[in-house]
Formats: C-alpha cells, structure tokens, sequence
C-alpha cells in the first residue's frame, strides 16, 4: 500500500521553509515517541510513562519555602515546582513540551499551552490579543463555532471581523486595517480541505506591525505541515482530533515563541480554562503514535481520494492530494501528507433529492461509524449538511458553501483496501 506522494518522512528541510525543523536529525517518528531532540532525562520515580499528578494545589514546607518561590516568581526565575492547579500542572506540562518540540522543533524557542478544548485554545486565544475595537481578518470555509464566536462574542466587544475568500490573497490584503490584529485561517480548512500558502500570510502580515497570523492546523497535524517553519506566529489544534487520536478525550493548545505563549498563559490564569492531568496523560499517550497513525491516514486517504474520483457516482472529490484540487500546488510544495479527511459529492439521481441519495450512501457504509469529529483511529463519515449545519435551509447551507450531497470522510487507521472495498459496496448500493 503506497501513496507516490505521501512521504514516510516528516522531517525534510524544506527548500521553501523559512526556518530549519527540526535542529537536528531527528525524524518526526522519532520526536513523536521521545517528545524532545536532547537526550534523556530523569523522569519522576524513573517511570517510563509521564505519572499523572492529579492534584489541586501544591504545598510549601515552610514560610521561608513559600518566601522564596514567591520571590522567584516576582522576578521572573525559573519556577521548579507547581503553586496551584490552574497554573501548573506536571502532566499538562510534559504534554506542552512535547507538542512544542514537534510544531517548533526546538523548545527553547517556542512553547505550548493546553486547554481543555479546541475551542477553549480558539476563544482563549483571540481573548487575549485582540483589543477592544481592534478587527480580525478570517478566511472563510473555517470551523463554524470559531465563525460564530467572532461574530457574536467578539462583535459584542466592539471587536470587527472581515471574512475573505480563502486563497484570495489581494482580498486578504485590503482587508487589512489599520485596526487589525490577526489574520486567522485554517489550513487545510474544514470541509473542501482548502489550503492557505503560508509564506504568502506571513509575508502579508510582516507588511503590518501589529498583526498576527494564526493558523488553526487541526486537520494537518504537525506530522504533515509546521507553519511556524513558514514564519506564522501561533498555530492552533484541537488536540481532541489527529493528537490525541483515539476520540477518547478532548483538548486543545496554542503553539509559538515562548514570549507570546507565556502572556497567553497569564491569561489563561484569569479565564480559567485548564486541562485535566489525566486527560493531559492521554493526549500524550496518543502523541507516542502521531506519525505512525498520521502516516497511515494520508496513505488511505490518498487511496481513497484517487479511487472516488474515478467513480461514476461521484460528482466531486475534494482532497489537496489530488491534482483537480483548487490548492495542490501548494499543498505539495508545503505539506509531507495531505491528511485524513476527504470530502465529496455524490452524483445526484435525476428526480431524487440528494439528501435521500446521500443518506443511502452513508447508511451503506459499514466500517466508519456515523458522527462528527476527525482523527481518531476509527473512521468517521459524516454529511455536513444532517450534522453542523442540519437547522438551516438547502439555501442557506448553499450560500455558505455547504451542498446537501457533501460528504466528509475522515479515515482511522483501518486497512486501506477494506476502506476501498466498503466505499466500493456503498457505492453500488446507491
Ligand atoms: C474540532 C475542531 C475545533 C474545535 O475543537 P474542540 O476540541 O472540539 O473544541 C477547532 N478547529 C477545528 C479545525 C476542528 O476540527
């Protein structure tokens, strides 16, 4: 089972990157399973796993112990130990840096900061940057919480947001105001899988002083692209998706240079929105597999991908590994994999409406479970249309890009020719 394009190898300097990942030779196989480009360290207790410290509140021996950590802390010293629990946790910790070393590549230079959601990383994030009266610049086809928050939460602090066709870039441009603060886009984008050529952002945003590029990630994972290698300040994740990896828990995390991720922390302190140590442990849990789980993905998809676009019962297939996609140039330029998810239009049937036709199909299916989500190990399917946007009406999921005979696909790790054989079957029963 081999993909042409898919890479086994995370790890290549790219000729178009703008900073070398990772220092050194480590693969990102490698980083995923060790979590750092050192070499060993003492763990706690010498145990291999990360033991979960599940406490609220840490203790001091003695005033003067308290004295001094409070000194410590006043001047910026490094702290060795926890205080209370929403501002420090070792598990959480250890999760942090792991997922620092494999975005950034070096842990010096950049950190991590988890949250308990994807969503709690998205609000955290633009809550602490974004001004009063200052405006955001988003690309469209973005995750439609992210979409709604800045519409409602964010207009509601007198915080302006413009919305540009993604890969638009002169509309991105003049979208600019003096007022901007960030530039925010998914790459690749839920669901047509668009993807934003990083550099380009980067480069735009360098033009204005005062304006941050984000990119929320989720669907690339580090093990396919790093952003921050192009020059992007922070990258978002839903950690409940590809990091995590096995639809078991949920969280979030920001990643960028350890200036801007520690004022992000201090915020963090006051909105409240912490992870819990265990759930931190299963997140890094699923870190160990990342590559081996992503490469897996890719392959499949990839396999999927070509295998739909050949069939006559689909009318479209959206996948940036695939030339007829609108951003493959890019995605291969940029990306190592083109990940999990693949979306698609079934052809729809003279005198039927292509709901039924499409609900025929994905009933058809048997090995992907019918629910929303991404990244796990078992495959999911879903039709945007019945599940994020099921209360609005056919024209309504029309202007906003939504068709009611989309399907989006997000391959586990299942063998790829039983994933072939059972779009093979449902198609046929359409
Ligand atoms: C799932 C998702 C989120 C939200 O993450 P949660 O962990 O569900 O809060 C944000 N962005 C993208 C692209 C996602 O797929």
């Amino acid at each position: 089972m081999t993909a042409t394009i898919v890479s086994s190898n995370g790890s290549g300097t790219k000729e178009n990157g703008k900073r070398p990942y990772p220092p050194n030779n480590h693969d990102i196989h490698t980083l995923s399973v060790h979590g750092k480009i050192e070499g060993r360290e003492a763990q706690a207790y010498h145990a291999l796993a990360t033991p979960i410290v599940q406490t609220a509140t840490y203790t001091f021996t003695d005033t003067a112990d308290l004295c001094n950590f409070m000194e410590a802390k006043m001047w910026g010293g490094l702290k060795d130990r926890g205080e209370y629990g929403r501002y420090d946790n070792p598990t959480v910790r250890s999760a942090e840096k792991r997922i620092a070393a494999l975005e950034g590549g070096d842990t010096r230079q950049y950190d991590a900061l988890l949250f308990p959601t994807g969503m709690t990383a998205v609000t955290n994030t633009l809550l602490s940057i974004l001004p009063s009266g200052s405006h955001i610049v988003m690309t469209d086809d973005c995750y439609r919480k992210t979409r709604q928050f800045a519409n409602t939460f964010l207009a509601r602090l007198g915080i302006e947001t413009t919305t540009v066709p993604m890969g638009d870039y002169e509309a991105l441009e003049a979208a600019i105001r003096p007022n901007t603060r960030i530039i925010l886009s998914e790459s690749p984008t839920n669901p047509y899988l668009r993807v934003a050529d990083l550099e380009r952002l980067a480069q735009i945003a360098r033009q204005h002083r005062r304006v941050k590029t984000i990119i929320d990630a989720t669907f690339a994972t580090p093990v396919n692209v790093r952003p921050l290698t192009y020059g992007i300040d922070l990258v978002i994740h839903s950690g409940t998706k590809y990091l995590s990896g096995h639809n078991d828990v949920m969280a979030g995390v920001v990643i960028g240079e350890t200036g801007l991720i520690h004022a992000l922390r201090q915020s963090q302190g006051m909105l409240g929105g912490v992870l819990d140590p265990h759930a931190a442990f299963l997140l890094e849990r699923g870190l160990k597999t990342l590559a081996l789980r992503v490469r897996q993905q890719n392959a499949t998809a990839q396999a999927a991908a070509e295998f739909l676009e050949a069939h006559p019962h689909v009318e479209r297939v959206w996948y940036p590994g695939l030339p007829s996609h609108p951003d493959h140039t890019i995605a291969r330029a940029q990306m190592d994999g083109f990940g999990g998810v693949i979306s698609f239009e079934i052809a729809p049937i003279p005198g039927e409406d292509p709901l039924d036709t499409t609900a025929r199909f994905i009933d058809a299916m048997t090995i992907p479970y019918i629910a929303p989500s991404l990244g796990g190990i078992e495959s999911l399917i879903e039709m945007p249309a019945l599940m994020s946007f099921y209360e609005l009406s056919t024209e309504e999921r029309l202007s906003i890009g939504i068709k009611n005979n989309l399907v989006r696909f997000a391959i586990g790790i299942e063998d790829t020719d039983d994933i072939l054989a059972d779009l093979e079957q449902a198609l046929a029963r359409i």
